[in-house]
């Protein structure tokens, strides 16, 4: 704003010289406005000339020795620098002038303070004049009242004498003269007058001048009081407006600072608290350390008492537990002895595509709805029974089987489910009291009897989707090793052989058709071992799975009929358990052998010949050698025929002593097999009967001579085909006779059991 007021100061200035240049400047204002357009000019003609010099320069540049306008250059380069000298006197010329400018400057200053010094002594010069005019005019007036008098005297002197004459003449003289200064005094007087009025005309001049510039200088000083006003009001706007715009920030800044206030205030306590807490936490770490010690010496001492309590009660425990291990494997066998250490069990198959069609294929085989351990087969148009401890029907599916060994598990586990469960599934009751039998190192044998195409193999292996006894009594073991696995540490290994001819052949070994022999321990235990049988240890039924895979690989590649080879061999898988109980040491060994036998059925002996003949003869004699064994097992006679076949020979130490067995005697439910149907069943009655051997039982069925129970076992296994079985009411019992003396019995079992 001040610049701006300067700014127009100076226009009021420029305007105001102006102004003065309009009036008529002083000489010396019109001759430093001359120098100055002098000046202006030459400054021009400088220019040019610098201009004509750079482009001879530039000319000089350009490479021309002898050039024609050399000559010419250095004259116009002499010429320049006469320019240069002239334009530097002018220039010299012209500072001279700027002073002479400045000195005239302050000379009209002082002329102006003289002007104004002249008019105020012209002022009073003007006073002194009309003073001097008006005393003029008086002594005028007076002068004019007296020359009366001097006629008067004049007069006088005429009529006196010559003095008087000579004063008359010199009061002429003296009237002259003062005439003379009267003219003088007119004459001045008349000048004074011109000048007076010579000077008031330049005095009203001069005061029109000053009343003009008054005037202007009035004008200049409202416009700039306006201006100043305007300016003012401008500023007092803005000042306002930044007064407002301060006020509104301020109160933000107020309020900001009242919420600051008001967090400080929140603040304020909320940091004592907090100050508060931090001495108490600080309190606290500092007696933290002796508190946790104290805190960890209770604690070590809690945890040293309850270690202790839980180290008695474990000792407690595990003395009960061992009384209990103890008490159930004496229990679990008595109860298995009480059952008989053979338990047989029919499975009949239902009726194939491969049985054909027509009456052949008609079903002869029927069971008892009250009785589950009763079947009745249609032979020759007359209903024979049977019983063995268990029968299932066609309709026994494999998907039970599982159900039933994972049930029996959890029965195990104080579980009553099993009592509600199909009547079918208890052969998997039976599977799995086997295996618990052997994983506390008791030998097991399973067999499937019956004729080629009855279902042995489908019972004992079954199919990958539908896996048979062998690999659900495996998975089985595994469950049970696994639980028993905190105080156990068990070893599982396999082994698979074959029976054919007589020779045994191992199915896992680098060289199959190698004859394997069997031996007695040289330790002098009278154990038996196979030299050279291979044996895989198994962790898992992924494992097991591998080794049946590579068994049947073999089987395969030896064989050209593997259906064919299969039904004249005896399959055996031998599963060795070998515990160890890591708090006692004791150690146990069990032996599970599952053992798909080569089919009973007879061969006609009219139209076998060569190889048939003799694998025939083999089997006969592999069949039989194992029911001789069973009955001198059974009579418990002093010598059992072991040696008598490779089978029995194998399997002693799995058949004598504490060893379990199960027959799963196969039956085939089509017409045209009832005679093979028939011998089957008459075999597992017989061995059934035969083993029971608990003294009440023994007293049930005392009645069999020994010699008779011979017989028949030969007559079974092949020597004389179609002769009738004598027996306990075989030809004709009634079902209703049948049913209660099997109850009989089972109440027996169960009472004892
Ligand atoms: P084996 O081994 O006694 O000669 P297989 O086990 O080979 O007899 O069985 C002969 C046929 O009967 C096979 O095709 C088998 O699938 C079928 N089979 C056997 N038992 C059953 C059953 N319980 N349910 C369905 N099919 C069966
Ligand atoms: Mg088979």
């Amino acid at each position: 704003q001040v610049e701006t007021l300067k700014a127009k100061l100076l226009e009021q200035a420029q305007e105001i010289s102006r102004l003065r240049s309009e009036l008529g400047g002083t000489d010396a204002e019109k001759h430093r406005d001359l120098l100055a357009a002098e000046n202006e000019r030459l400054r021009q003609e400088m220019k040019a000339c610098e201009g004509e010099l750079r482009e001879l320069q530039r000319q000089q540049q350009a490479p021309c020795r002898d050039c024609p306008h050399l000559q010419e250059n250095a004259g116009l380069q002499e010429q320049l620098s006469q320019l240069q000298r002239e334009a530097e006197e002018t220039r010299a010329k012209v500072v001279e002038l700027n002073l002479e400018v400045q000195q005239k400057t302050n000379r009209l200053a002082e002329v102006e303070l003289r002007l104004k010094d002249s008019l105020a002594e012209r002022a009073e010069e003007e006073e002194r004049l009309s003073r001097r005019l008006r005393d003029s005019q008086e002594t005028i007036a007076s002068l004019k009242s007296q020359p009366q008098q001097i006629k008067y005297i004049i007069k006088t002197v005429e009529v006196e004498s010559a003095k008087a004459k000579q004063a008359l003449c010199e009061t002429q003289s003296r009237n002259q003269y003062l005439q003379e200064q009267v003219g003088m005094q007119k004459q001045v007087l008349k000048e004074m007058e011109q000048q007076l009025q010579r000077s008031q005309k330049t005095e009203a001049q001069l005061r029109a001048q000053i009343m003009m510039y008054e005037a202007e200088l009035e004008r200049a000083h409202g416009q700039m009081l306006e201006e100043m006003q305007a300016m003012e009001e401008e500023k007092n706007r803005a000042i306002e407006e930044a007064f407002s715009r301060a006020q509104v920030e301020m109160k933000a800044v107020h309020e900001n600072l009242a919420g600051v206030r008001t967090n400080l205030l929140t603040l304020q306590p909320a940091l004592r608290t907090l100050t508060h807490d931090y001495n108490s936490l600080k309190r606290q770490v500092r007696d933290f350390p002796q508190l946790l010690q104290e805190t960890l010496r209770s604690a070590r001492a809690e945890i040293s008492q309850a270690i202790e309590e839980v180290h008695s009660t474990n000792r407690e425990l595990l003395r009960k537990y061992r009384r209990e291990l103890q008490l159930r494997k004496k229990c679990h066998n008595e109860l298995v002895r009480l059952k008989g250490n053979i338990r047989v069990f029919g499975r009949v198959r239902p009726i194939t595509k491969e049985d054909g069609e027509g009456p052949e294929a008609a079903n002869a085989v029927t069971f008892d709805a009250d009785d589950d351990a009763v079947l009745y087969l249609l032979h020759k148009g007359k209903q024979v029974s049977f019983e063995l401890d268990k029968v299932f029907p066609p309709q026994a599916s494999q998907e039970e089987v599982g159900a039933t060994i994972q049930t029996a598990g959890m029965r195990r586990r104080g579980s009553h489910l099993l009592l509600t469960l199909p009547c079918f599934s208890q052969v998997f009751q039976e599977v799995q009291a086997l295996v618990t039998s052997c994983i506390d190192g008791y030998n097991v044998c399973i067999f499937a009897y019956g004729q080629t195409g009855a279902g042995k193999t489908y019972t004992m292996e079954g199919t990958a989707a539908n896996p048979g006894i062998n690999q659900r009594a495996l998975q089985l073991l595994f469950s049970e090793v696994r639980g028993k696995a905190a105080d156990w540490d068990y070893t599982i290994t396999v082994s698979a052989a074959e029976i054919y001819n007589e020779a045994l052949r191992d199915l896992l070994g680098k060289e199959p058709q190698e004859k394997l022999e069997i031996k007695l321990c040289p330790d002098g235990s009278g154990q038996l071992y196979v030299p050279g049988l291979t044996e895989f240890r198994v962790q898992s039924v992924e494992d097991i799975k591998k080794v049946f895979e590579f068994g049947h690989i073999k089987r395969v590649t030896e064989c050209t009929n593997l259906n064919e080879h299969s039904s004249r061999s005896h399959a055996l898988l031998i599963v060795t358990v070998r515990g160890l109980d890591r708090s006692t040491g004791l150690r146990t060994t069990g032996k599970l052998n599952l053992v798909d036998l080569a089919g009973s059925e007879r061969v006609g002996r009219s139209g076998a010949e060569g190889s048939r003949l003799r694998e025939a003869q083999h089997i006969n004699k592999s069949l039989s050698a194992l029911g001789d064994v069973i009955y001198a097992l059974r009579s418990r006679q002093g010598h059992v025929p072991f040696r008598n076949s490779k089978l029995t020979y194998l399997l002693q130490d799995s058949l004598s002593g504490d060893s379990k067995t199960l027959m799963m005697v196969q039956v085939s439910p089509a017409e045209k097999n009832t005679s093979e149907t028939l011998c089957s069943l008459k075999f597992a009655e017989r061995v059934r009967s035969v083993e029971l051997g608990p003294v009440s039982r023994k007293a049930e069925l005392g009645s069999w001579p020994s010699q008779e129970h011979l017989e028949v076992l030969k007559t079974l296994l092949g020597d004389s085909p179609g002769s009738t079985v004598p027996g306990r009411g075989h030809a004709s019992p009634s079902p209703g006779q049948l049913s209660s003396r099997s109850a009989s019995i089972r109440r027996k079992l169960q009472t004892s059991g």
